[in-house]
C-alpha cells in the first residue's frame, strides 16, 4: 500500500493548521452553511486579475469565460474586475445580463439555435459565429447584428489539455473560408466586430501559448489582407492552465505577457487600430475554490483505510478524475483543520455514490481523520458544481458561497 502523490497544496490557505477562507475558519463556514460546501475566495480571484494586468501589455482586454464558474454571486463580483464576459448558451447569457452590460458580452459555441441567435442580436451581444448558417440566421433577424467570426485555425495549441482548434473540429470556421464570410458580413451591413481564435484549454507551457498567440496575430493579418477589411478586434483565445497534479509547474504568465508585448509592438500593418482580448476561465477562478466535505464513515477493507464522505463526483466530478483526464490523479487535498500536519496514514477518500468511480483522493498520505472531520479538496473553483452530474443518485446539491 503506497501513497500516491497529491497535487500542490495552495500555500496561502493555512494559518495555525486551520484552513482559512476569506478570513474565516473552514469548519466555521461549514457549521453555518452546511456540508458539502464550495467556497470561492474573491481575494484570490482579484489577485489573479491583478497579476494578468501587470503581466500583459497595456490595452489587452481580459474577458471571463463564465462556463468555468457561473455562480451568480461570483459573477456579480467578477463583473467590475474584467472587461467583458464570454458566454456559451442562452442560459449563460441570462446569467451574464444580471450583472454585466450586454455590449460587454460575447457569445461563442457551436450549434446556436435561431432562438439563441435572435436573443443575442436583439440584446446587442457580439455573436462569435461558428458557421455560415449562423451568419445567415443573424442577418435575417431584421436588426443590425454584431458579428465576429470564430476561426478554426490550421495550427494547434501544443500541450493543451483540450484541443479546440487545428484539423477537423466542430468549433469555428476553417480559416480558408473566413475571408469570403467577412466580406459577406460587411457587405450585408452588419456590425463587423472581428476575429476570435480559441485553440485550446489548460496549457501550462508558456512557449506553446506564445507561439499560438503569435500565429493568431499573423492569421488575423492574413485574413484582413484577403478580405480587404481590418478586424476592429481580435480575441486571442486563452488556454492558460492551472497546475492540478504533483509535478505540474505553474504557467509563467509574465513570460507570455512579455512575448505578447513584443508581438503587438510591431503589429502587421493590416491590423492597424485593432484591439486585442484574451478570454480566461479556469486560470482566474480554479485556485480560488475549495470543496469541503465531511467524513461520514471511516472503514477498513483488506487492510486499506477508506474515509467515506458526504460529497462525491456528483458535486466535483473533476477531482474524481472523470472529467477530461485519461489517467486518474489526485487533486490536492487535506484535512481542513490540520493543514501542514505530518501524515500519519494512507487513506482513500471516497464519495458516497454507489460506483467505484467515486474517489476524491486515491491512497493519500494524511493525518488521521475521523468521522466528523472536514476534508478540503483544492482547485475546485472551476468546472466544479456545474460540470458535475448533480442529479446522479439523487443526493442534494453542495452549497456554494463567495467569501473575501
Ligand atoms: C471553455 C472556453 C473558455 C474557457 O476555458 P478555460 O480553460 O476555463 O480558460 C474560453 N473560451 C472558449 C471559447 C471556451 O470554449
Amino acid at each position: 500500500m503506497t501513497a500516491k502523490p497529491m497535487g500542490p497544496i495552495p500555500p496561502d490557505h493555512a494559518a495555525s493548521g486551520m484552513l482559512m477562507l476569506g478570513g474565516e475558519a473552514a469548519t466555521a463556514l461549514v457549521e453555518r452553511h452546511g456540508s458539502p460546501l464550495f467556497v470561492y475566495d474573491m481575494g484570490v480571484v482579484a489577485a489573479r486579475v491583478a497579476r494578468f494586468r501587470a503581466a500583459m501589455p497595456a490595452g489587452v482586454a481580459l474577458h471571463y469565460a463564465i462556463k468555468a464558474n457561473p455562480l451568480p454571486a461570483l459573477l456579480a463580483r467578477m463583473a467590475p474586475l474584467v472587461d467583458g464576459f464570454d458566454v456559451a448558451s442562452q442560459g449563460e447569457m441570462a446569467a451574464a445580463f444580471a450583472v454585466q452590460r450586454a455590449d460587454l458580452v460575447s457569445f461563442a459555441g457551436p450549434g446556436k439555435s435561431a432562438g439563441e441567435i435572435q436573443a443575442a442580436v436583439i440584446a446587442g451581444v457580439t455573436l462569435n459565429v461558428e458557421s455560415a448558417r449562423e451568419v445567415e440566421v443573424a442577418l435575417s433577424m431584421g436588426c443590425r447584428p454584431k458579428l465576429a467570426i470564430r476561426v478554426n485555425p490550421s495550427f494547434e495549441l501544443r500541450g493543451s489539455g483540450m484541443r479546440m482548434g487545428g484539423g477537423a473540429k466542430p468549433f469555428g470556421i476553417d480559416e480558408d473560408e473566413v475571408p469570403a464570410l467577412v466580406r459577406r458580413i460587411v457587405d450585408a451591413g452588419a456590425e463587423w466586430r472581428g476575429l476570435h481564435v480559441y485553440a485550446g484549454s489548460q496549457t501550462l507551457d508558456a512557449e506553446a501559448l506564445i507561439e499560438a498567440q503569435r500565429q493568431t496575430v499573423m492569421l488575423a493579418a492574413r485574413i484582413a489582407d484577403e478580405a480587404g477589411v481590418a478586424p476592429p478586434s481580435v480575441n486571442l483565445g486563452g488556454g492558460f492552465g492551472v497546475p492540478y497534479f504533483a509535478g505540474d509547474e505553474a504557467l509563467d504568465v509574465e513570460r507570455v505577457g512579455t512575448a505578447l508585448g513584443r508581438t503587438l509592438d510591431e503589429p502587421p500593418s493590416t491590423l492597424d487600430g485593432c484591439s486585442f482580448a484574451i478570454e480566461l476561465g479556469r486560470w482566474l477562478v480554479a485556485e480560488a475554490g475549495v470543496y469541503l466535505t465531511t467524513v461520514l464513515d471511516r472503514k477498513t477493507s483488506h487492510g486499506e483505510t477508506f474515509l467515506v464522505t458526504d460529497g462525491g463526483l456528483h458535486h466535483q466530478l473533476a477531482a474524481s478524475g472523470n472529467f477530461g483526464t485519461v489517467v486518474r490523479r489526485n487533486y490536492p487535498l487535506a484535512v481542513a483543520d490540520r493543514i501542514g500536519a505530518e501524515p500519519q496514514e494512507v487513506a482513500t477518500v471516497a464519495g458516497r455514490l454507489c460506483t467505484p468511480l467515486d474517489r476524491l483522493g486515491d491512497r493519500v498520505a494524511l493525518p488521521r481523520a475521523e468521522e466528523g472531520d472536514l476534508i478540503a479538496i483544492f482547485l475546485a473553483g472551476a468546472y466544479g458544481a456545474t460540470a458535475s452530474p448533480t442529479a446522479f443518485l439523487g443526493h442534494p446539491p453542495a452549497g456554494e458561497i463567495v467569501v473575501g
